[in-house]
């Protein structure tokens, strides 16, 4: 008999294709029943299957009492209770190090369309104001000071693409790199002050909620540039969507936002943001790396051997 496997939310296709083929798989995300659902597999289920943007809470996990597993589809896991699954005995995976190199693509990407202005050039030309003259200049990214919060896998591999653009580094987190070559700044406003850039790069999560503050925003300032690659809720987002409509920000690129798919009218309406819906890892490869990393999670659980990348 296969093993059952409750998945919380509709995986990358094939790998979902791969995983039903394996292990009897019930869908609580489009269950009619889904309380039903979860009494049904109480007595037997001990593998949860999720993704990183609908995680697993502690209200899930307290219904299925066999519970021993729950594998993450992406690295970023606040939205899992893991202290509440390592208080009770379950593990839990994520995807690591696969994403990290599209992920940091993508952060430049932002990062270049915003400082030269992308896509509103693109705009230009497709609305004709070409014709009747040339779009005006924008800033350079070349001898900026880049500021990264949170210099883990991620970060490191924006830092290292940045540094080709002959930019100068630092960064902010909870304890200095004594292996990094950048500048450490133990406090995010002071960064803010030093930097022309900001690129998040932390986890989401209860710890880092708001960091990217108000007044770490202003102090970024008019001429400054926030890049989010982490989560909506490391900014103070109405603080942010005030500053950049009032000028005291000077431009804005995110790939993630608070309360995501919603992203605010105040800030679509903003010409100084670029705007991207949640796409950093979002390739073919690297959502296949990270599908294979989810199955082969499960299958050393149900084989009892380690889990090869656990939190
Ligand atoms: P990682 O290797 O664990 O790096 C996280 C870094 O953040 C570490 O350097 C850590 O510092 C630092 N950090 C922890 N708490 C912090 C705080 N309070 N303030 C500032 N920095 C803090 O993780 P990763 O693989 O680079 O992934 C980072 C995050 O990127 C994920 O958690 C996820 O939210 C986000 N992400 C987004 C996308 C997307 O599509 N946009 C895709 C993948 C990941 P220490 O090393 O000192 O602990």
């Amino acid at each position: 008999m296969k093993p059952p496997i409750v998945l919380l939310a509709p995986l990358h296709g094939p790998t979902q294709r791969e995983l039903e083929s394996l292990y009897d798989v019930h869908p609580l995300y489009s269950a009619a029943d889904p309380a039903g659902l979860l009494a049904q597999l109480a007595p037997r289920c001990d593998i949860a299957v999720t993704a990183g943007a609908r995680g697993m809470e502690a209200a899930i996990m307290k219904q299925l009492p066999q519970l021993k597993l729950v594998a993450c589809f992406g690295v970023g896991v606040d939205a899992v209770d893991v202290a509440h699954a390592h208080a009770h005995g379950i593990a839990v995976t994520n995807t690591p190090d696969v994403l990290t190199e599209d992920v940091a693509d993508l952060a430049l990407a932002l990062l270049l369309g915003a400082v030269r202005r992308i896509p509103q050039g693109d705009r230009f030309v497709r609305e004709g104001h070409w014709l009747k003259g040339g779009m005006s200049l924008t800033r350079s990214l070349q001898g900026n000071r880049v500021g990264i919060i949170g210099l883990g896998r991620i970060g490191a591999a924006i830092a290292s693409r940045c540094a080709a653009f002959n930019t100068e580094l630092a960064y902010f987190g909870p304890r200095r790199k004594t292996d990094s070559p950048y500048r450490y700044f133990d406090d995010i406003v002071s960064m803010a002050q030093w930097a022309d850039v900001m690129i998040a790069a932390c986890p989401g999560g209860e710890a880092t909620r708001g960091i990217v503050s108000r007044a770490a925003l202003s102090a970024l300032g008019p001429e400054g540039l926030f890049v989010n690659i982490s989560r909506g809720s490391v900014v103070d987002q109405p603080a942010m969507i005030e500053l950049l409509a009032g000028g005291q920000l000077g431009a804005a690129a995110l790939d993630v936002f608070d309360r995501e798919p919603q992203v605010p009218q105040a800030l679509m309406v903003l010409d100084n943001v670029v705007l991207h819906p949640h796409q950093g890892s979002a390739t073919h490869p690297t959502r296949a790396a990270m599908g294979r990393l989810v199955l082969d999670n499960v299958a050393a659980y149900v084989a009892g051997r380690p889990l090869v990348t656990p939190v």
